[in-house]
């Protein structure tokens, strides 16, 4: 039997710590979840402001294919039925997301998918690379010329503060392209936003369990080290590892959040700026997510920025030199008895449900149940 206070000590209380301890407290673990934030629930943590649910790190939709997974979140807290639908202003004019046969007749000015697909196949006949070597080729070899200087270039530009020549492919795998009228920006079964808000989901997963806020793991670090069986880490993995091998680089995102005295700003939850001479990417309207009818409005812009220590990092950048560090340091992680997860921990952009899947994953192995 174990000597020591805890079972785990969870360093982390975002999706993947939260979702692991109440897996744990149900099997009768006991377990403290402590978070260098003010706040719990890691990115997901909303405020309410004018009764409306503000998204304080950035616009959350949830969205999932896998049953067990709604279900799952399903058991703390309902979603409403909000359908993600973006638009995008490029030039001053609006184009529907994800490209669309919408998309295509405010572009073209084309109603037919045959019309659409043959413009879109001879772009990429023209302009497409066999072996795309960069984001820029990729693009063009995948949706052609129009698309990606209207609608790709300058946003991504935006997003990773560098030319898309210099932006490695695989940061565009596919380009989502429809060819009927639907906005629906996600392919999913299942989608939708928590009726009060993501707190709520973590409120719930974490009952009645010890959690302590404002504490940061190496602050105290040869304390927290004694006092549990198994160490769950779902920060920095470099940090944990006195950065070995380097500093594994983020692209880092600021926030500017304004109440409007108007009952509606831009009718839409989301609306991407492209053009590179404005300097956030889009502008959040969070009453949006849950049809809200307030006399004012809350919006968000985000501004895309470069990282450094003492910014909150939000997307891994997942070039060659950032993966084989990482890579270093997770072989590191093979040899100890430290559970690694999440987005910092695993350096990789997951979305909710993906870190709900594997905290339950990762916690069925070490239970091996
Ligand atoms: P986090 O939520 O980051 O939690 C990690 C926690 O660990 C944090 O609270 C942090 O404070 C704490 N921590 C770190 N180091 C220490 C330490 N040393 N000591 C103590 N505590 C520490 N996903 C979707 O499915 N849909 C979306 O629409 C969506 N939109 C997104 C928008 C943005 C701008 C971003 C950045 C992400 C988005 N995501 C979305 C992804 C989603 O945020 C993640 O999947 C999820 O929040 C990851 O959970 P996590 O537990 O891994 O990390």
């Amino acid at each position: 039997m174990s000597t020591k206070e805890y079972d785990f000590l969870i360093v982390g209380s975002g999706l993947f710590g939260s979702v692991f301890a109440y897996e744990a407290n149900k099997i009768g673990k006991k377990c403290l979840v402590i978070d260098s934030r003010k706040n719990l629930g890691g990115n997901v943590y909303c405020e309410k402001m004018e009764d409306i649910t503000v998204h304080k790190y950035g616009p959350h939709i949830f969205h999932t294919n896998d049953k067990k997974i709604w279900d799952y979140v399903n058991q703390f807290v309902s979603f409403n039925n909000y359908i993600h639908t973006p638009v995008s202003n490029s030039n001053g004019n609006l184009y529907n997301l994800p490209f669309n046969m919408n998309t295509f007749k405010q572009l073209w000015g084309v109603e037919s998918p045959e019309k659409a697909i043959e413009i879109i196949n001879n772009q990429i006949n023209e302009f497409g690379f066999k072996n795309p070597k960069n984001l820029e080729q990729q693009a063009l070899s995948l949706v052609g010329k129009d698309l990606y200087l209207l609608l790709i270039k300058q946003f991504t530009e935006k997003q990773w503060g560098r030319k898309a020549e210099n932006l490695p492919a695989s940061i565009i795998k596919r380009l989502p392209v429809r060819f009927t009228f639907d906005n629906n920006y996600f392919n999913d079964k299942y989608q939708g936003i928590p009726i009060g808000g993501y707190n709520k989901l973590i409120e719930g997963l974490l009952k009645g369990i010890e959690v302590k806020t404002n504490c940061n793991f190496f602050d105290d670090r040869a304390y927290f080290e004694t006092i549990s069986d198994c160490i769950v880490f779902t920060g920095k993995i470099d940090e944990y590892y006195n950065f070995k091998y380097g500093k594994l680089e983020y692209r880092s995102l600021r926030f500017e959040t304004e109440l409007l005295d108007v009952k509606d700003f831009q009718s839409n939850a989301m609306v991407n700026y492209n053009d590179a001479n404005i300097p956030y990417t889009r502008i959040i309207e969070h009453k949006h997510f849950e049809f809200g009818e307030q006399p004012t409005t809350i919006i968000t812009k985000e501004f895309p920025e470069e990282w450094s220590t003492k910014k909150e990092a939000f997307y891994p950048i997942n070039d060659e030199k950032n993966n084989s560090s990482y890579l270093k340091y997770k072989k590191l992680s093979k040899n100890s008895n430290v559970i690694f997860g999440g987005r910092l921990a695993e350096y990789k952009y997951y979305d909710m449900h993906q870190v709900i899947a594997s905290a339950l994953n990762k916690f069925k192995k070490k239970n091996a149940l």
